[in-house]
């Protein structure tokens, strides 16, 4: 089960994962200031709908509705108890809403506390991490993608908090932004050079950066990556651009269109999954999907 989305992707198939959820589950009608996690226990069947819509829509790979599942998060909303159950829930109504063949990518973002300022220790995220994974692998996820992520110390303790309760295949995917000079750079100041150190220390077989400032920079991104590396498989999940006001709403500029039409330079640089983060939906989706089709020939 571990070696499987490796396995595929190194035979050359292309895979699509799925969009934004959190866009998704305002549009179901999560309020500001609500757990989105909540709803696993809650509203199962509007998590669901949102897993089947990216199905429908082509992916071949659906995440879990438990970004902000680690109990440091969930103790904002005093569910820090229910961590295990709700990212179990989380693992099993994307299984129940997806295909069959579909794969299922738990996913763990960031604490959001700051290790350098002493805001939390080292053994509490630890055991946030651990807890969160085991409810994930307990819901049987195929693969934890820890998404979003900024910083290499947080990173790293929290693949030592997944190893020590299962041994499901993990992702470790950055938020990277450009420098002037033309690097890339998570917020805490971690370079590609870094990340790859980080993978080979842990073993990780595939590389990823998400959220960021959309398509277009993370077009770049692995043009960049790809000249520091040509064997390592990378995994791209941008915003639809950066979001913008318009009319006192929020809006991404990156239409499946235009995704569509950078869609094969991905490609071309060593992308072997592709979706979408904030700002993405259904649409991009089946645009991506489209396009891998007509490439691939599946
Ligand atoms: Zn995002």
């Amino acid at each position: 089960m571990s070696e499987k989305v490796f396995d595929i992707i190194s035979s050359g198939k292309i895979l699509v994962s799925d969009g934004a959820w959190g866009t998704m589950l305002q549009a179901s009608g999560l309020k500001n200031g609500e757990c989105p996690e909540s709803w696993n226990l809650l509203y199962p069947e509007k998590v669901g709908t949102i897993a089947r819509s990216y199905y429908e829509a082509g992916a071949d790979i659906i995440e879990t509705n438990s970004f902000g599942g680690s109990s440091v998060k969930l103790r904002h909303y005093g569910l820090q108890d229910k961590t295990i159950e709700i990212n179990k829930r989380a693992a099993e109504i994307s299984k129940e809403y997806a295909g069959k063949e579909t794969l299922i990518f738990g996913s763990v973002g960031p604490t959001g506390k700051f290790l350098i300022t002493g805001d939390i220790e080292e053994s509490e995220m630890f055991d946030a991490f651990a807890a969160q994974a085991a409810g994930l692998a307990q819901g049987g996820v195929d693969l934890i993608l820890l998404e979003t992520f900024y910083d290499m110390m947080e990173a790293q303790i929290a693949v030592n908090a997944i190893k020590s309760v299962c041994d499901t295949e993990i992702i470790c995917s950055f938020t990277y932004d450009s420098k002037p000079d033309g690097s890339f750079k998570t917020m805490m100041g971690n370079s590609i050079e870094d990340t790859l150190g980080f993978m080979r220390t842990n073993s990780l077989r595939i590389a990823a950066a998400n959220c960021g400032n959309g398509f277009r920079q993370y077009r770049d991104f692995a043009e960049v990556f790809h000249e520091f590396s040509k064997d390592i498989p990378l995994m791209i999940q941008a915003n639809a651009g950066l979001p913008l006001i318009k009319d006192g709403k929020l809006f991404y500029p990156e239409t499946p269109d235009f995704i569509e039409e950078i869609l094969m330079e991905f490609i071309n640089h060593g992308v072997k999954i592709i979706g979408g983060c904030c700002g993405t939906n259904p649409a991009h989706i089946r645009k991506i999907k489209q396009k891998v089709i007509e490439y691939q020939g599946h």
